[in-house]
């Protein structure tokens, strides 16, 4: 009952929806998601509407596309970030410039189908601060990625402070609520998936067909969805620092016992032969495990550093449309 008053107190008051889309190389797709993008918003008319467009310092004719379709529709806002800073910077740029009562973050792909937010909204309307988009299926993924991704959830749910949904992106919609509580988090390196999981609130699901690519070429190749999956195991948990006290541990109680055994048999028997193979063997797997625990110290100090800069998540180079043009 509470959650229907609350639909209503959503709904009379004619809020705006932000979509927030960063965009690398997208130049050839664009038309076509504007078309589909803007046709569901109108369909959505009860709301006013906003749609940030991040340009991630891409290489081909994103920009210029994108300023032309501000120059058509002035409720699109173009930000021209300084350089390529990747998608979870453009992501913040979007977010933080949205002035929305529920943002929407969407690939310029077309991956995210942007028909499913007139399901988002209804949700929200009916009592959600974040209402997430899950994708059915991972088909498009190739065995390797399926199974790798497989594991990297397990591992980061069984380790991290919080756990992150399978097979939720960045496609979700989130209420004003919400977007300011992400304002609040002021770390530099932002694994969003983790951060949106962080800030909790009232979570709802809807599913979605992934489609494929409509235009160019996906920018995360292994390297760097390896790195992302570090990025997010680091920034949310700190069991790969303590499990070398563990480690350590049983690695030198397994060697006292052996070495009772070797003064044990050598009493008994007398001197045996030394045991070279053993001896390197040993040798080469206590070094690779300790240079192990330091590539994972370095990691974490490697963030120290980068957080300790407070150097800024991205820079904008220019902001055109939404009424103030200046390019
Ligand atoms: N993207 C971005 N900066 C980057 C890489 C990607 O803004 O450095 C955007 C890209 O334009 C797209 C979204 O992030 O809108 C998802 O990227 P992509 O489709 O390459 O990733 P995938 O769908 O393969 O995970
Ligand atoms: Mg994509």
């Amino acid at each position: 009952m509470k959650i229907g008053n609350m639909s209503n107190a959503r709904y009379i008051l004619n809020r705006c929806l932000s979509i927030v889309v960063p965009c690398f190389n997208e130049g050839d797709g664009l038309d076509a998601f504007f078309g589909r993008l803007e046709s569901v918003l109108v369909k959505l008319g009860r709301y006013d509407y906003e749609i940030v467009c991040i340009d991630d310092g891409s290489r081909d004719n994103t920009l210029e596309v994108l300023c032309q379709h501000a120059a058509r529709n002035p409720r699109i806002v173009v930000l021209e970030l300084s350089r390529n800073f990747g998608k979870e910077a453009a992501l913040t740029a979007g977010i933080d410039a949205a002035r929305g009562d529920a943002v929407i973050p969407l690939d310029a792909d077309l991956q995210h189908p942007p028909e499913l937010i007139v399901e988002m909204v209804r949700q929200w309307e009916s009592g959600s601060d974040v209402v997430l988009a899950r994708r059915k299926s991972r088909e498009m993924d190739h065995l390797v990625q399926q199974l790798v991704t497989h594991w990297f959830y397990r591992l980061h749910n069984r380790i991290a402070e919080c756990t992150i949904p399978r097979d939720v992106g960045d496609f979700r919609l989130m209420d004003k609520r919400v977007v300011e509580a992400l304002k609040r988090l002021p770390e530099r390196r932002r694994f969003m998936k983790g951060l949106f999981a962080w800030v909790g609130f009232r979570q709802s699901v809807v599913e979605f067909a992934v489609e494929p690519r409509k235009a160019g070429k996906s920018s995360f190749n292994a390297r760097r969805l390896w790195a992302l999956a570090l990025e997010g195991i680091t920034s949310f948990s700190t069991v790969p620092l303590s499990v070398w006290i563990y480690i350590g541990f049983t690695v030198a109680t397994l060697a006292l016992i052996y070495g009772c055994w070797i003064i044990i048999k050598t009493l008994a028997f007398g001197i045996d032969v030394p045991g070279y193979a053993s001896l390197l063997t040993a040798i080469l797997f206590l070094g690779g495990i300790q240079l192990m625990g330091i590539g994972v110290l370095g990691e974490y100090i490697g963030r120290i550093y980068s957080e300790s800069k407070q150097r800024p998540v991205y820079i904008i180079r220019q902001r055109y449309g939404g009424g103030n043009e200046d390019a």
